[in-house]
């Protein structure tokens, strides 16, 4: 399979270049050059099928040319070694629960497959690759325990100094060994715009082995549908239209459903839902795209002003925004509705983490605005990961899962950083 970069249909490259490389060198996005389509048969018989054997049929028909059966069953079992149970919250809306990984969010989903992937395919083995990712919260955590210990590998996460909640910082920066964490004076869109100009320094990709985690990566994107395509073999037999809502920042979540979509799982309709950080139902709505300064909320993962994935969504769409926007509806909502709908759906014996609850937003209204669907909506993180905000939206204590709990014992370790490129890339010099 070749692999296109979305600022220029004809640049071309292999599954390892476009893993390795991360971003194409003219700072497009990698995108597979054609979408295999799985038969129908198959697709009904998953609902017999395990998530792993669901993950070999799919990993299979996008990877089978690149990689042997034996590598697609390693990497398969490797990623899938958590279930994606759904869970209904209220008649015909399930939650697709997506945080029973190491790290409780989705993420750990593409961090598995893709720090065994790159693994898989270092070729030169004396050679340290040195991995950047800028974080918001989640994808340190993901990544961070995704790839530690992976030799050599070494991982460097950016995130914005006192913008990621206490529990999300203490899953990367308490970890030691390959893992080391920059504390950066800016938000998150300082730290991403740090890790792009690194990337296109030719000098320092001279000296060092640079390679991206962050969710523009295939690695990262691609195995994200597996679970969709998982969650829609598990819901009851219906003759229903079917819903995925998701909960948006980058907006590569939302794109590996629509890629399932076009690999044949019958899906009719995505809602991609936000917080006030709005670009995209913006753009749903009718108006231009037009990327704005991020904006702080209590579901920081998503607070994301200009969504790296965009352009894949487009080009998973030919560029046609009419189908764009009628297969995708766009919502957003406030601090308060978040907080309200974790305090309404509590007495349902559900509890919500900010993230899903902005999904669980989106999915209602579309189906108040459509009836005759059954909804999932992706609950991106477990509760506890957020316990601040829950906990103050519903006045009691939460009991954190044990293996969340374990990471607030570790202690701190950081190295600070200013969001000027200068220091950064000295910073990097310095490790060759
Ligand atoms: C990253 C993240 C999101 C947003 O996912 P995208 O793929 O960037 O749109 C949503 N919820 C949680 C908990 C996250 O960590």
């Amino acid at each position: 399979m070749k692999y296109y970069s979305t600022n220029n249909h004809k640049h071309q490259v292999g599954l390892s270049e476009a893993v390795i490389k991360g971003l194409a060198p003219d700072n497009g996005l990698y995108m597979p050059e054609r979408i295999p389509v799985l038969p129908n048969d198959l697709i009904e018989k998953m609902s017999e099928m395990s998530f792993r054997e669901i993950g070999y049929a799919v990993i299979g028909a996008l990877f089978s040319e690149d990689l042997t059966e034996k590598q697609i069953h390693e990497l398969v079992d490797h990623t899938l070694s958590f279930d994606a149970p759904i869970v209904e919250v209220e008649e015909d809306l399930y939650s697709l629960e997506l945080f029973h990984g190491p790290t409780l969010a989705f993420k750990d989903v593409g961090a598995r497959f893709c720090s065994k992937l790159m693994s898989m395919l270092v070729e030169d083995k004396s050679k340290t690759l040195r991995v950047l990712v800028a974080t918001s919260g989640d994808t340190g955590s993901a990544v961070a325990n995704g790839f530690l210990g992976v030799e050599g590998v070494e991982v460097i996460i950016l995130f914005p100094k006192g913008k990621v909640s206490k529990l999300q910082e203490k899953q990367f920066t308490t970890l030691g060994q390959n893992i080391t964490a920059l504390e950066v004076e800016g938000v998150f869109d300082d730290c991403q715009t740090l890790v792009k100009q690194a990337f296109l320094d030719r000098e320092l990709n001279e000296k060092l082995m640079l390679t991206s985690a962050n969710s523009i990566n295939i690695a990262r994107w691609i195995p994200q549908s597996l679970y969709y395509f998982y969650a829609f073999s598990r819901l009851p037999k219906t003759s229903k239209k079917v819903a995925f809502a998701v909960p948006s920042g980058n907006f590569g979540n939302i794109g590996a459903g629509i890629l399932a979509q076009q690999m044949g799982l019958p899906i009719a309709q995505f809602v991609a839902a936000t917080n006030v950080n709005k670009v995209v139902p913006e753009y749903l709505h009718g108006f231009p795209f037009k990327a704005k300064p991020s904006i702080p909320t209590v579901s920081n993962s998503m607070d994301v002003g200009n969504p790296s994935n965009f352009p894949r969504l487009l080009a998973l769409y030919g560029g046609d925004e009419k189908r764009f926007r009628e297969n995708v509806k766009g919502y957003f909502y406030t601090d308060e509705q978040t907080v309200e709908a974790i305090q309404a759906i509590q007495p349902k014996g559900y509890t919500l983490d900010p993230h899903g609850a902005v999904g669980y937003l989106g999915l209602k209204d579309f189906m108040a605005e459509n009836p005759g669907y059954v909804g999932v909506f992706l609950e991106t993180a477990h509760p506890g990961k957020f316990r601040d905000v829950v906990e103050e939206a519903l006045g009691e204590k939460l009991i954190l899962p044990e293996r969340l709990a374990a990471f607030l014992e570790g202690e701190k370790k950081v190295i600070p950083m200013g969001k000027s490129f200068e220091e950064f890339k000295g910073y990097l010099e310095g490790l060759v």
